[in-house]
């Protein structure tokens, strides 16, 4: 078979400990055989990250902004532990943090369905994706508590020094308080990463504050949705067949429990913090979970969205065998590569990409699976497989698919 042909690198974004290791074989064993692959090459394992100062992570967030689409390994964010094990300069901020800053974007968290995996909730058919505002809110407040009786303002002072007040609450005895800001252009960026996700996968989208609590601050959320809605997106909708749902977020969490998924479901800072660990553990498990960061200019980042897997490195450094499942960055991979294929015209890359998703799913389906799924499957008498010959024994599904 003559290997398929790339116009436009990926950004490759290399990572850490077990993460790196997965990472090295796919591209050995389901990559390199098929596709003349062109990458430019980001080392971000921490080492690199140190040795760079860390430039090596800003300049692969501006080479995505060149070039459109990345795909990234899982790396690790440096604690105080990290600090001594890698002896390290500063402790540098996290990858994605940076990155999303630098592109803007949103992510978005989506479970890879299977059978043999079933969802807790016993309707929920196809996933459900979960998209959440990753700037301000109680993530960026400021707190006090108040000792005793008194009185606390909202207090706006402009430019040119006029007060605008708010009363909170006379304080007759002691209490907290908490000021919390958005901004409307983060907030606008959220609504078109959202929109143009929802187009880009032929998804409905599912929107949900509380604004009838909130009369100024969430209500600003819903109203600028339903106005880029309108002018920028209503039409392509319809002609996609999906829809822009709003409703309370009470209402909303109600609605997911009894919907079969298939939508995205579009996420205040709080919400999605808190949703998307109960919806990623209701499918069923961390490594069968993808994440691509997307920019509202539509650049985007793909990758697994789980860590680097610390505990089983650590076991591969000692010799012994690991059982990691690689999936979730596969995953990442695909979504990259079928990117790519779209936007330069490619339909061959986007078809290999639907084949290797289909061999990952085809063999766990045959009951060849890692440790953490065999743990949890419903089928009879799965088989285990190590970490390096599942990735095998999804080549030999690939090929049989080519
Ligand atoms: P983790 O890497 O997600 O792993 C936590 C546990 O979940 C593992 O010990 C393992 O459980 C299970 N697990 C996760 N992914 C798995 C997989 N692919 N196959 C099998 N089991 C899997 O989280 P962590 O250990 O808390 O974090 C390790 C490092 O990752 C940290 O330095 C953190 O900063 C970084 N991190 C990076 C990202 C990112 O780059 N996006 C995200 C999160 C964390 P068992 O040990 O029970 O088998
Ligand atoms: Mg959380």
């Amino acid at each position: 078979m003559e290997k398929i042909k790339m116009t436009t690198p990926l950004v490759e974004m290399d990572g850490d400990e077990m993460t790196r290791i997965l990472w090295k074989i796919i591209k050995e064993e389901l990559l390199l055989p098929f596709i003349d692959l062109k990458t430019e090459y980001y080392d971000l394992g921490l080492e690199h990250r140190n040795e760079t100062d860390d430039q090596v992570t800003f300049d692969s967030a501006y080479a995505t902004r060149k070039y459109g689409v990345a795909v990234k390994c899982a790396t690790i964010t440096p604690n105080a532990a990290r600090m001594d094990e890698y002896n390290l300069k500063e402790m540098w901020k996290s990858p994605n943090g940076t990155i999303r800053a630098i592109l803007d974007g949103t992510v978005f968290r989506a479970p890879i369905t299977v059978k043999g995996i079933e969802p807790c909730v016993r309707n929920w058919k196809k996933p459900i994706t979960i998209a959440r505002h990753a700037y301000g809110d109680v993530y960026k407040a400021s707190e006090m508590k108040i000792p005793g009786p008194g009185k606390c303002e909202l207090v706006y002072t402009d430019k040119d020094g006029n007060e605008t007040r708010e009363l909170i609450h006379e304080f007759a005895g002691p209490g907290i308080i908490q000021g919390q800001h958005n901004l409307n252009k983060s907030i606008e960026s959220f609504a078109r990463s959202c929109f143009n996700y929802a187009l880009d996968t032929k998804q409905d989208l599912w929107f949900a504050t509380k604004d009838t609590i909130s009369k100024k601050y969430d209500h600003t959320f819903k109203d600028i949705f339903q106005e880029i809605y309108d002018a920028e997106y209503a039409e392509r909708f319809q002609a996609a067949g999906i829809t822009y749902f709003y409703t309370l977020i009470d209402d909303a969490v109600a609605r997911v429990m009894k919907a079969e998924g298939g939508f995205i479901w579009a996420c205040k800072n709080y919400d999605g913090d808190v949703m998307s660990d109960m919806v990623s553990s209701a499918f069923g498990s961390l490594a069968m979970m993808t994440s691509v960061l997307v920019s509202p200019e539509g650049y985007y980042e793909y990758e697994a969205a789980h860590g680097t897997v610390q505990r089983h490195y650590y076991k591969h450094l000692k010799g012994e065998e690991t059982s990691t499942n690689s999936v979730a960055t596969i995953f990442a991979w695909t979504g990259a590569l079928r990117k790519r294929g779209e936007m330069d015209a490619i339909p061959e890359l986007s078809a290999f990409a639907d084949k290797l998703e289909q061999a990952c799913l085809s063999t766990i389906e045959s009951g060849k699976m890692t440790k953490d799924l065999a743990l949890i499957t419903t089928l009879d008498e799965p088989t285990v497989l190590n970490s390096q010959d599942f990735i095998r024994a999804v080549r030999t599904t690939l090929e049989t698919l080519l």
